[in-house]
């Protein structure tokens, strides 16, 4: 195994938790508390990110390593690697909820390559003082989602932390999946995530909500200068500000970088909604301060079309995390992360020009990507109604969202005929209730559709509507087989979410609609955050 450079800024520069010892508490004055990973009996490599290997420097021969097997189980820490969880808070379903934190993540340092800075962490390798009730352990079940889920929306071209690996314990971990009192024994997993940084909107919140204000300030400024490297050489040449410190932070400092947070933020939103990808737990712990999709619970994938989708059982009620309220939601968190901001800060002027900017860029992120999806090269006035047309009735037909679009692509403008979007409808009622309006909007999506160039036509609907998506029964059946055993399915998925908006004539397969044996089964149309 050759040597990693590792450069562990968060341990040096910020401060670390007076207790050592590893049990659950309140941890005041500190970002950080020392842990290390719990040993585990038969560790084993089901399967690892050959892209993500490769950003972080790493061979095959040393992924296939024993010592590389060792570090990634949590049984060995490599020279340079130091065990960590950071402290973080956040609001959970729209309330507060205090201190919550790294209970089940373990840091293993900042790996420096090609001048780039990974954080590495293990997800499941045991209990750290902020795991409260939990058991700081993972399954089988979540970690392979997790694994194949944040590699799929890399290849998507959304922003997201990455996975290097999914290992197995060899041990058995009890879930109650359903929080019905049916615990069952599940395969311990625990999967190596990677990321430039994994801060949260969480973090600021919980040093404002302890009223550590000069810590809040601190951790600004490290964040500024190790996670926005680029934006704030930019933006300083930009402002004219001094190089930033503690002395020198300004509020338009902080005023200008959380309208960076926003718009980021912004842009994500409008990736999700273009491919159909909902979360499921947006709380305010879940979000990443570099707009990155983090912490795949239970998400799902969109297959009939419907705003008020969730995946999650937990939410089933208020539904406040379904697909079409994601925006908003964001945009609420967002105003959390600003009243963490204010104790800095002595108007709130900065911060709604943000929030205002996050509308913009929402707005102006969708609309482009819409436009893009039906396959126009520019936004028209009209077009915002024509397409909430479309949505409506796709919601009321039931019509697959990822096959509506490939099938649309395939559209004869000359002569547009529902017929060709037949695929698409989840029953032959809701074709036969629903053809007559389909046909109709048809005609005037035609006629709209005819001023741009047939090859620009198809390049945008190529590049905007992914053929396969990680269908929620796609997952879980690599799962099923993966509990047996069986890392076949699971490769051939890695295989076929690396190029998704290609056609893959043998892998056809997987762009149907969802069989209808998964409509209402356990991890196929129902998660819930048992993990
Ligand atoms: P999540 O809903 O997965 O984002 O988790 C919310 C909080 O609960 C975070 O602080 C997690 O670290 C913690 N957590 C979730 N599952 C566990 C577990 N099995 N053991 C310990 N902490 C957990
Ligand atoms: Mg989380």
């Amino acid at each position: 195994m050759h040597a990693l450079n590792f450069d562990n800024r968060w341990l040096r520069e910020l401060p670390g938790d007076a207790e050592t010892a590893n049990y659950t508490r309140q941890v005041p004055h500190a970002l950080w508390s020392r842990v290390r990973p719990r040993l585990v009996k038969a560790p084993k490599l089901l399967a690892y990110s050959p892209e993500v290997a490769q950003m972080l420097g790493l061979s095959e021969a040393d992924m296939q390593g024993g010592e590389m097997l060792q570090a990634l189980a949590g049984n060995a820490l490599l020279p340079g690697m130091e065990g960590y969880a950071t402290r973080y808070a956040g609001h959970q379903f729209g309330n507060w909820a205090g201190q919550l934190g790294d209970g089940r993540a373990i840091m293993l340092g900042e790996l420096m390559h090609d001048n780039k800075r990974f954080e590495l962490q293990l997800k499941g390798a045991g209990l750290t003082p902020y795991s409260r009730q939990g058991d700081g352990l993972a399954v089988l079940r979540s970690s392979l989602r997790e694994f194949l889920c944040s590699e799929a929306m890399h290849h998507l071209g959304v922003p997201t932390t990455r996975a290097l690996s999914l290992v197995t314990t060899g041990e058995q971990v009890t879930r109650d999946m359903f929080y019905n009192g049916n615990p069952q024994l599940e395969a311990g997993a625990i999967i190596c995530r990677v990321a430039p940084s994994f801060t949260r909107f969480g973090h600021f919140e919980m040093l404002a909500s302890a009223d550590e204000i000069e810590l809040l300030k601190q951790f600004i400024v490290f964040t500024l200068q190790r996670d926005f490297p680029e934006w704030l050489q930019t933006a300083s040449n930009q402002h004219g500000w001094k190089p930033i410190s503690m002395q020198s932070l300004e509020p338009e400092m902080i005023e200008v970088w959380f309208t960076e947070i926003c718009e980021r933020t912004a842009i994500l939103m409008a990736h999700w909604m273009r491919v159909g990808f909902v979360h499921g737990v947006m709380n305010t712990d879940n979000m990443s301060i570099l707009g990155l999709t983090i912490d795949y619970g239970p998400y799902g994938w969109v297959d009939n079309f419907d705003p008020g989708w969730t995946p999650n059982t937990t939410d089933a009620q208020g539904r406040r995390y379904c697909f079409g309220r994601q925006a908003d939601i964001a945009r609420w968190n967002l105003e959390r992360l600003a009243e963490a901001l204010m104790p800095l800060l002595s108007t709130t002027k900065g911060l709604s020009n943000g929030i205002a900017h996050y509308d913009q860029t929402y707005m102006r992120t969708l609309m482009s990507s819409l436009a893009g999806k039906f396959g126009w090269d520019n936004w028209q006035a009209d077009d915002g109604d024509l397409i909430d047309r479309c949505f409506e009735l796709m919601t009321r037909a039931e019509v697959d969202m990822t096959l509506f679009f490939s099938h649309l692509a395939e559209l004869d403008l000359a002569q547009p005929d529902i017929a060709t979007l037949q695929p698409a409808f989840y029953t032959e009622q809701g074709f036969l209730q629903f053809k007559d309006d389909f046909q109709l909007w048809l005609q005037h999506y035609a006629n709209r559709s005819k001023n741009t160039p047939p090859e620009v036509r198809q390049a945008q609907m190529q590049s905007h509507n992914p053929r396969y998506v990680l269908r929620n029964y796609m997952a879980q059946q690599a799962i099923d087989n993966a509990e047996q055993g069986d890392t076949g399915p699971l490769l051939e998925l890695m295989q076929l979410l690396r190029t998704p908006y290609t056609l893959q004539p043998d892998m056809e397969k997987y762009a149907q609609k969802r069989p209808d044996w998964a409509r209402h089964k356990a991890g196929c149309s129902m998660l819930s955050c048992s993990s």
